[in-house]
């Protein structure tokens, strides 16, 4: 019996290396819910900051662009660096993208994997289904990764929610709930400030609470950006250029370099169309350190230290971390812990070789988790066509 390839994730990663995995005619069983990163925890009217020549998914069937959805869509064609991609038009390309290229997409759980008895590797499906696949490919994105930095911890003891006095940017979806409240956002990327901005737009008083001065800044407008510099899906910048074009010898470079480089390059900055609805409508509150959080009385409290080295108090009646998503290995509890212990990590996330392998020959990671081994071009969806083909050409190579 042939067994299939699993692919666990319906992110743009999974459903990219599905679709690749599909046109070479190599078996494969897909699971996830397609697209729910974007649909359940992103705010409803986001907007993209990937242009469009950065937002398609990569397949090699061509017509699935997602100017092509666009046109199958009759939705306005988004092409040019000024076009900006509603959140809602992209989930819309997900999933018309997993309808046409993979349709026998499964919408389970995959609970546990473990390898198997003479080779491969043992599935458990929360269907209660157990089966064998020859070779697994992680791509579980931002899935459980949402990161709270400890001095937040403290105001919720029972972890983040949206009703408590503190949450992710990821648990929110609709933001009107904040409508007449007092909002603390923590945080200086372009989550931070959208979320702001969205809350304040729905009649919420926000203030964004940022580390360091200066750090709340907007990228240029495509028109003023400087045209000497080589394009590339996140702006014109030789450093840019070559980490979206050339990750290839990304995993050569020294571990410390490397996990710089992926936190830091296309770092916080929000998006050339979010200043003029950010100023004058958000508050910005500069701290020279968070020094922790509190929930007292329900309502939380964040003490921070100032720049003139005060420490002051900030009340609101919610606080939102908008503090990202960090990578442990630990926190992919769907892996048996053997499994775990046997991977080759660096700082919490998986060590890979060529064709995005770990070091269990056969299990596969991509997007996120491929971040510190192929640079940060592999946190955004344009980062699917430099990863299927090649993680794909593996696979086919030694499992196909
Ligand atoms: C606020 C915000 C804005 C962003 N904006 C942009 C942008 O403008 N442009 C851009 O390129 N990127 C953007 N990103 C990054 C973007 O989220 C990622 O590039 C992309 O979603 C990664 O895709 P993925 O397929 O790896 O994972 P995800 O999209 O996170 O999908 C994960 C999949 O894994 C599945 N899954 C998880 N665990 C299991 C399991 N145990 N069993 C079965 N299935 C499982 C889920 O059901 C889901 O289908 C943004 C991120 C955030 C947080």
């Amino acid at each position: 019996m042939i067994h299939p390839v699993a692919v666990i994730g319906a992110g743009p990663f999974g459903l990219s290396t599905a679709a690749h995995l599909r046109a070479r005619g190599i078996p494969v069983r897909v699971f996830g819910e397609p697209m729910v990163s974007w649909r359940d925890h992103m705010p409803a009217g986001m907007l993209l900051k990937s242009t469009p020549a950065a937002s398609s998914i990569d397949t090699p069937q061509r017509g699935h662009t997602l100017a092509d959805y666009c046109d199958a869509a009759g939705v306005p064609r988004l092409v040019t660096d000024e076009d900006i991609i509603p959140v809602e038009t992209f989930i819309g390309y997900g999933e018309w993208f997993q309808q046409k290229l993979v349709p026998g997409l499964e919408r389970v759980r995959v609970v546990s994997v473990d390898r198997g008895q003479g080779g491969g590797f043992e599935l458990k499906l929360d269907s209660g289904e157990l089966f064998t696949a020859r070779a697994v490919v992680v791509a579980t994105g931002l899935s459980g990764l949402a990161h709270l930095p400890p001095e937040l911890a403290t105001a919720a003891a029972d972890g983040p929610t949206p009703t408590g006095p503190l949450s992710h940017s990821s648990q929110h979806h609709d933001l009107s709930r904040f409508s007449g409240r007092d909002l603390l956002v923590v945080g200086a990327g372009q989550s931070a400030l959208e979320t702001a901005v969205l809350a304040a737009e729905a009649g919420a008083r926000v203030r964004v609470v940022s580390r360091g001065r200066g750090r709340v800044a907007f990228g240029a407008p495509p028109w003023k950006q400087p045209r000497l510099r080589p394009e590339s899906p996140f702006g014109r910048a030789w450093s840019l250029w070559a980490l979206s074009y050339y990750p290839h010898p990304y995993r050569f470079l020294p571990a410390r370099t490397r996990h710089y480089l992926v936190r830091r390059v296309l770092g916080p900055l929000g998006a050339w169309w979010l200043r003029d609805r950010f100023e004058g409508r958000v508050q910005l509150q500069e701290i020279a350190r968070l020094v922790r959080a509190s929930a007292p009385h329900g309502g939380p409290s964040l003490t921070v230290l100032t720049h003139t080295g005060r420490t002051v108090e900030l009340h609101g009646d919610h606080v939102i971390a908008a503090t990202g998503y960090r990578v442990d290995i630990a926190a992919m509890d769907f892996l048996a812990h053997e499994l775990r212990t046997e991977l080759a990590v660096s700082r919490g996330t998986p060590k890979l070789g060529a064709g995005y392998v770990s070091s269990v020959p056969g299990l596969y990671f991509t997007g996120l988790p491929a971040a510190a081994s192929y640079g940060p071009v592999m946190r955004f969806v344009c980062g699917t066509q430099f990863a299927s083909p090649r993680l794909v050409r593996h696979l086919a190579a030694a499992h196909g």
